[in-house]
């Protein structure tokens, strides 16, 4: 990715083969003009009438980044940019813009199934085999009570069973208590016969009401404990996301007794997104040894601005804890600029610290490439 003008360390960060440890699958199909607005804004409310969200820091990223590898002028009109993704059609979209991402390896997560994502598969074809999978445990739990196979009696055993069936060859498992409860649930691991009582209770209400969506707490704890247990590094959603998550919830400071709990078992904990709590976890990923967070989703969204957020998240934060993320779903378009925003925020702000005198060029090359691929490396265990 070439950078001209980005300061002394541009080269290196632009040649950086990055892991993106929490992505989601993109589209296989076409997608309409309203449907593209609808997934560069995580609302999941109508576009308000005489608006467009390609007026927000993501719209202008779009237009101004990835019209050039489609062929387009730099920030060439909406419409435009609509019209050259039509007749390139989505398979060559998709491969244009992954392949100028320079993303070397995806973790996806694939537990959010829609019309229409590629599957694992899918991923793995689009990008040369370089994709592997992140397990979500609420959809393994779904899956099971979908199955009609489990009994109050057997879930506990069953969950447990699926999962590492399911995770045979993940490189983790994901949470999202976040938006099903919130961060503010009781940390410790739920006793066998409360899990017995709420699995009676979750099982017979998906009888009454057809809908399998896991909100009982209880369950969720011991979701997440029998993921802890798996010994796969767990990645939990926090802070920004769609309306679904109350974001005052979604701190990661309300994890404190969950992390000193885990803490002794040395399985890595993953906070993804963290946005706007990213100091927060700067926090956490200080004083906890087993605590790491990335900033998936925010550097999309805040475009122009995500260079005073990467610049925020290098405070407290060792730097052997900070991962790169795009948290990219649906648009091959949010894959890629990630990856580019991610390399212009971060060739600014630490090349600012090698130009300024307290940072060496050797410090600050070695520090991007941990962000950008060798601390994924190390804890997810990639070869
Ligand atoms: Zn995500």
């Amino acid at each position: 990715v070439r950078m001209a003008d980005l300061g002394p360390i541009a080269e290196e960060v632009g040649a950086l083969a990055l892991v993106d440890h929490h992505v989601h699958p993109v589209l296989g199909r076409e997608v309409t003009s309203g449907e593209f607005e609808r997934l560069i804004t995580e609302s999941d409310r109508p576009v308000p009438a005489g608006t467009s969200q390609f007026d927000s820091q993501l719209g202008v990223a779009v237009r101004r980044w990835c019209g050039p590898v489609l062929g387009l002028e730099p920030s060439a009109p909406a419409g435009e940019y609509l019209a050259r993704r039509a007749d390139l059609g989505p398979a060559e979209t998709a491969r244009l813009l992954i392949a100028a991402s320079g993303v070397d390896r995806l973790l996806v997560d694939t537990g959010y199934p829609r019309d229409g994502l590629l599957t694992l598969d899918g991923m793995r074809q689009l990008t040369g085999g370089r994709a592997d999978e992140i397990v979500r445990l609420e959809q393994v739990a779904e899956g099971l009570a979908h199955s009609g196979q489990v009994s109050a009696a057997t879930f506990a055993e069953s969950f447990r069973a699926a999962l590492w069936q399911r995770t045979e060859r993940a490189r983790g498992v994901k949470s999202i208590v976040a938006y099903r409860h919130g961060f503010a649930f009781d940390p410790s691991p739920p006793a066998p016969a409360e899990v017995t009582t709420a699995a009676g209770q979750w099982l017979r209400a998906i009888e009454t009401t057809g809908d399998a969506r896991l909100r009982h707490v209880v369950l969720l704890r011991y979701l997440l404990w029998t993921g802890v247990e798996r010994g796969l590094p767990v990645q939990l959603h926090t802070g920004f996301g769609d309306p679904d998550v109350d974001l005052r919830l979604a701190n990661p400071l309300l994890l404190r007794g969950f992390l000193e709990r885990t803490g002794p078992r040395g399985v890595p904990v993953m906070l993804l997104h963290c946005y706007p709590y990213h100091r927060e976890a700067g926090y956490l990923a200080q004083a906890y040894p087993h605590v790491h967070f990335d900033l998936g989703l925010a550097i999309n969204y805040l475009g122009a601005r995500a260079t005073a957020v990467v610049a925020e998240s290098l405070e407290l934060a060792p730097f052997a804890k900070v991962l790169y993320s795009s948290d990219a779903f649906a648009l091959p378009e949010l894959v890629y600029l990630g990856a580019l925003l991610w390399r212009r925020a971060t060739a600014r702000v630490l090349g600012e610290w090698v130009t300024s005198g307290e940072w060496s060029h050797a410090d600050a090359v070695r520090t991007a490439g941990l962000i950008g691929s060798g601390n994924a490396m190390r804890v997810y265990k990639l070869s």
